[in-house]
């Protein structure tokens, strides 16, 4: 049986012819692609830079426009495999396998088109038009987007677990608690973190409770299934100077949130992920804390996985609210709730795609 039903063929049909006509008139595959990712891209090459992507693009596309969606899904997965940064090659991957009842291959590929593209783009709407057209076939997911200034960012997940030291209530010293601390100074706290006389000379924040370093850790563990997905692993330890991702604490951070997430600055030496997490709203929260210290630091592990864009869907672990989180807002960011398929896809299609920006674990 068709999954489709002719009058939903139809309108989509149509969409994509639309869509396949402004392609015609002179911009490629490889252009839209382009204009996806930020201009300071370019024009965008086939990554192999060979004649033969550009035949196979072609020829997958007279069998997408013949209605051959089998033949169309396996030429458009060729070119994922030599091309994966193509957004075109994305989407209509995903429109293939959708006509041809190849529910996993359409679904991965339309995630990772919203993931790798803004969401004013046209590829992004059509394929998030896809994903809730055939909603229940693709239990309702909603990714979103994760570009930041045209790049996407995140582990290189080929070179063992990220390292995770989660500190039992330390600050880091004066010039560098909460709103101090800025990118520029992670830099300076590198080099420091080579020292391991450096983290016993740290004091332990005021308004600290024990129990906060495991509630902590309950919510990194909520994204203990990325492992199993092959996605990217992690793991915890006790040796700060081999951790890759280190957690601190802060009285305020300043910035109106909870916690905060500093990437590694990339081609630096010994560079490492460093996140804050603000005690005042922990004593403020009152019998509320363990549950929200577990979701703001399931929200900053996400952040940390490569997450760096916020969602707004408020029911997902990374939604916006976390970042503008006042005393009052408290209400609606209490509604978040942990990682959700959304999270779920959006990371998983991060994975899938080709980074501009690779962070290294350390490997100690
Ligand atoms: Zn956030």
């Amino acid at each position: 049986m068709s999954l489709i039903k002719p009058a939903e063929n139809w309108k989509h049909q149509f969409a994509l012819l639309m869509t396949i006509g402004f392609l015609c008139t002179g911009i490629a595959f490889s252009a839209a692609s382009a204009a996806s990712r930020g201009p300071q891209k370019g024009q965008k090459k086939s990554r192999s830079g060979s004649v033969n992507v550009e035949a196979l693009q072609k020829k997958a596309f007279a069998c997408y426009l013949q209605r051959n969606y089998v033949e169309a899904t396996k030429l458009f997965k060729e070119c994922f495999t030599r091309d994966p940064e193509d957004v075109s090659v994305n989407y209509y991957l995903g429109a293939s396998a959708l006509f041809s009842s190849d529910l996993k291959a359409a679904e991965h590929a339309l995630c990772r088109v919203i993931v790798m593209t803004t969401p004013d783009s046209e590829f992004s709407s059509l394929a998030m038009k896809s994903l809730k057209q055939w909603r229940s076939q693709f239990h309702g997911i909603e990714p979103y987007s994760q570009i930041e200034n045209g790049q996407l960012k995140r582990w290189d997940k080929g070179k063992g677990p990220i390292k995770v030291w989660v500190s039992n209530g330390l600050q880091l010293p004066r010039g560098f608690v909460g709103p101090e601390l800025d990118s520029n100074k992670c830099k300076t706290l590198y080099s420091m973190f080579e020292n391991p006389n450096f983290f016993k000379q740290l004091q332990t924040v005021v308004h600290y409770v024990p129990q906060y370093r495991d509630i902590v850790k309950s919510g990194i563990n909520d994204w203990g299934w990325v492992a199993a997905e092959g996605i990217i692993s992690f793991e915890f330890v006790d040796d700060p100077t081999k951790a890759d991702v280190l957690y601190f604490w802060c009285p305020e951070s300043g910035a109106g949130s909870v916690g905060r997430t500093f990437y590694p600055w990339t081609r630096t030496d010994n560079a490492r992920c460093i996140v804050h997490i603000e005690t005042e709203y922990l004593r403020k929260w009152g019998s509320r804390t363990p549950a929200e210290l577990r979701k703001t630091s399931a929200h900053e592990f996400g952040h940390v996985l490569g997450l760096t864009q916020h969602s707004t869907n408020i029911n997902d672990v990374m939604s916006g609210q976390g970042k503008t989180v006042t005393y009052r807002e408290m209400t609606s960011y209490s509604a978040s709730s942990a990682v959700t398929k959304n999270d779920y896809a959006t990371l998983r299609a991060l994975y899938e795609l080709p980074p501009d920006y690779l962070y290294q674990p350390l490997n100690r």
